[in-house]
């Protein structure tokens, strides 16, 4: 295997937009030690296990080596916060170290969160808690095997350190990856300040790199939007069919390659319900589940504003109106796909919200109906490990005549809506659980990254949460 110094650095992001950083020098943790590696991850960035138990590797994690291609810079960033403008934020407590290519031709950057102080810290210590990183690592590897677009981690350490929060915890850092962490705020900055020529600089490079298809089209800065508005769509029609709620969507929080993006509050719905927020500190409910899908055309809408020197406002608008239809189409096609159906149909919207309403009226839990259904018979009007209430019988009628229009085998059903229905979700108390007990971290990282396996030995964890458990809240804070 490589050694780290024999990556190929490429750097690009700080090569052609220099202005977007300020360097800054990581804070390494006291006493690091290793949590967990994700080794699918250290063999596409061209590493291998040797890496483990190398002692410059824990150095690399902790921002405390520094060679020929690596930097280390906070980038600047402005965004809207629960609805309002705030003119700088920036990566506070995120420390890009390099963007590298594998043997593959992908790129990936690399970034510390939790590495300390830097010029966008604010009030903040520029540090993460173990309980935050566990969360965040766990989520993304979770994210990725549920097939959702998001950024993903190589590894995970804890330092011996006091951090502050409403009560005294340990530091951590998380080593994320992504192919780009650019958001929406890093585009809002710099047109809120003006400086047009480093917006299009901005653009210029985000085209040019990430979406390449179209970098010579005379169009390309409305193909640009036009592709970030289909992610987008794609994406939270992704979240609402697992259930999952992001906690804080702000416009800092938002990807431009239509990730998902810092894990904080997030939370995955027990039974199905429009109006569950996650995020204990959103006293109003700006960010409940029900309202993403629209708060995911707000961003955009903002984003559009930030493009508007290289946009014209009829092509932004024209975008924006594609969005609710991409959003449905794709939504509609995730729940069809839950549901084992593949023939679409006029009444899809009818037999869906009724399916949903079934759910909120019987709060049922989301997933152990959804893999429960995955092994119903036709006709028998009883899903095994699930309490039958007249309002499912009801819906059951309409799911049979459903399942006599489609043509797929019995079997072969099963088996598909076996790998679109997980078994496991991750669940805030499964979370709770491994951040109480560290040595739960590498079976919760097991099951969490394979949850449509069966693993019996944990069959527990496929449950909602157990009393002890049950008034678990997340906020803000991390
Ligand atoms: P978030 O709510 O996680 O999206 O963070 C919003 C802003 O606060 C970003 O600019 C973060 O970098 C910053 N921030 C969050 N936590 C900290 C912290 N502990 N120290 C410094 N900055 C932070
Ligand atoms: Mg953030
Ligand atoms: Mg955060």
């Amino acid at each position: 295997g490589k050694k780290l110094a024999d990556l190929h650095f490429t750097n690009r992001l700080y090569k052609s937009a220099p202005f977007l950083f300020a360097k800054v020098n990581p804070t390494a943790l006291s006493n690091p030690k290793l949590l967990h590696v994700n080794t699918q991850m250290l063999h596409r960035l061209g590493l291998d296990e040797s890496m483990i138990g190398n002692p410059s590797f824990l150095r690399f994690l902790n921002g405390d080596l520094d060679f020929e291609g690596l930097f280390f810079g906070a980038s600047f960033y402005s965004g809207h916060q629960f609805g309002h403008y705030v003119p700088r934020l920036g990566d506070g407590r995120a420390i890009t170290i390099a963007e590298i290519k594998n043997d593959y031709n992908e790129h990936f950057e690399l970034q510390l969160k939790g590495s300390g102080l830097t010029p966008f810290s604010r009030m903040g210590d520029g540090k993460a808690v173990v309980r935050s990183s566990i969360r965040e690592y766990l989520a993304s590897a979770h994210m990725k095997a549920l097939s959702i677009p998001t950024t993903e981690a190589l590894a995970i350490i804890t330092g011996a350190d006091d951090v502050y929060r409403e009560e005294v915890e340990k530091s951590s850092i998380v080593l994320r990856v992504a192919e780009s962490f650019l958001r929406f705020g890093h585009f809002q900055y710099f047109a809120h300040t003006n400086q047009l020529e480093e917006l299009k600089t901005l653009v210029e490079f985000a085209i040019e790199n990430y979406f390449s298809a179209y970098k010579d089209h005379p169009n390309r800065y409305v193909l640009f939007f036009q592709d970030i508005v289909k992610r987008t769509a794609k994406l939270f029609a992704g979240w609402q069919s697992v259930g999952f709620c992001h906690g804080v969507l702000n416009t800092d929080n938002m990807s431009i390659l239509g990730l998902t993006l810092d894990y904080g509050p997030y939370g995955f719905i027990n039974h199905f319900d429009q109006d569950h927020v996650c995020n204990h500190s959103d006293h109003e409910g700006r960010y409940s589940l029900g309202n993403q899908p629209s708060i995911g055309m707000w961003n955009l809408q903002m984003l559009g504003i930030a493009l508007e020197s290289l946009i014209p406002e009829v092509d932004r608008k024209r975008t924006l109106e594609t969005y609710p239809q991409i959003f449905l189409v794709e939504y509609r096609r995730l729940l069809l796909e839950k549901c084992g159906l593949y023939k679409q149909q006029a009444e899809d919207e009818d037999f869906l919200r009724t399916m949903l309403n079934m759910l909120v009226f019987t709060e049922l839990d989301y997933t152990q109906f959804f893999r429960g259904l995955s092994r119903y018979e036709k006709d028998s009007k009883k899903i095994a490990g699930i309490e039958t209430p007249e309002n499912l019988i009801n819906w059951l009628d309409s799911y049979d005549a459903r399942l006599n229009l489609e043509e797929t085998t019995q079997a072969d059903r099963h088996a598909k809506m076996l790998l679109v229905n997980p078994k496991f979700i991750l669940r805030n108390y499964l979370a709770q659980m491994a951040i109480d007990d560290l040595s739960l971290v590498p079976k919760m990282y097991e099951v969490m990254t394979n949850p449509f396996t069966e693993w019996s030995e944990v069959e527990e964890w496929a449950a909602p949460a157990p009393l002890k458990y049950r008034n678990l809240s997340v906020s803000c804070s991390s």
